[in-house]
């Protein structure tokens, strides 16, 4: 079956990734700039980020028929940094133009700090004024629901971004039903330790239908599985689920929410 994850860090992952990628159904990927695992020391970093992802990556990805799409932002724990974090949020308007970029994103919350909301608040200004749409990270374990609930509110205060130009990400069982309500899209994560399993995943399109809902797998530099896509169909199949509705989560889902921006020109496999 094909498929997109629509949240993925490949600047992590070793070619071979794509190559399983691809080999499993994967068409297209689309990549949220995140953090390292170290703080950058400087808005030049991020330049040179911002140029991985809008140059090398996708040059990578095309190498195995995989179409590759990103997000720009800095995220949220090195929001801390008031004084950087603005410095980044100047240079993005420049690569907005690129062919390959979807929005802004992952911006959200960590700590659910003043700082970080101050810099959320930033980049939704950011989206507002050049009309991306935007991708949220939600924050981990015990500071996500306060987290989704803060970001939810600023997302009510800004009328002008409507609500289905935006997605918000590593929803689980006690955030999905506050972001769906607000009129959002949401997406499912797939970790192998903390977010969700395919199982719990399937759970919840059992619960809540497939309306708005995109799974992913949010591989990345730590314990995490570029494949895990696949894992959730398998887990689907297993219960009896029709392949249309398999397809609609892991492939129509994402280009329907993607489609919203200009610069999605996703080609169909023939
Ligand atoms: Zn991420």
């Amino acid at each position: 079956m094909y498929f997109i994850d629509p949240h993925i860090h490949m600047v992590s992952r070793v070619t071979d990734d794509y190559e399983r990628l691809a080999q499993m159904g994967c068409v297209a990927v689309s990549e949220p700039a995140f953090w390292a695992g170290f703080d950058r020391g400087s808005a030049e970093a991020f330049r040179d980020y911002f140029r991985q992802l809008t140059s090398f990556e996708p040059q990578r990805a095309a190498q195995y028929g995989i179409q590759h799409y990103c997000w720009l932002c800095i995220n949220a724990k090195e929001a801390e940094n008031v004084s950087l974090s603005r410095e980044v949020i100047a240079l993005i308007p420049e690569y907005l133009k690129l062919p390959n970029v979807l929005g802004i994103g992952e911006i959200g919350l960590n700590k659910n700090t003043a700082n970080e909301a101050t810099i959320f608040a930033e980049h939704l200004d950011l989206a507002k004024r050049h009309d991306e749409l935007v991708l949220v990270h939600t924050p981990h374990l015990k500071d996500k629901y306060k987290g989704t609930r803060m970001i939810l509110d600023m997302l009510r205060n800004e009328p002008s971004i409507r609500p289905e130009r935006v997605l918000i990400d590593h929803v689980e069982e006690h955030t999905i039903a506050p972001a769906l309500d607000a009129g959002h899209w949401v997406g499912m994560t797939l970790y192998p330790t903390t977010k969700c399993t395919p199982q719990r995943a399937a759970d919840m399109i059992e619960r809540y239908g497939s309306d708005r809902i995109c799974i992913n797998s949010a591989g990345d530099w730590g314990p995490s599985n570029p494949c895990a896509v696949p894992a959730f169909v398998m887990e689907m199949r297993f219960r009896g689920h029709p392949e249309s509705l398999c397809r609609r989560i892991v492939y129509e889902n994402p280009i329907a929410v993607f489609s919203q921006s200009r610069r999605f020109g996703f080609r169909a496999p023939a």
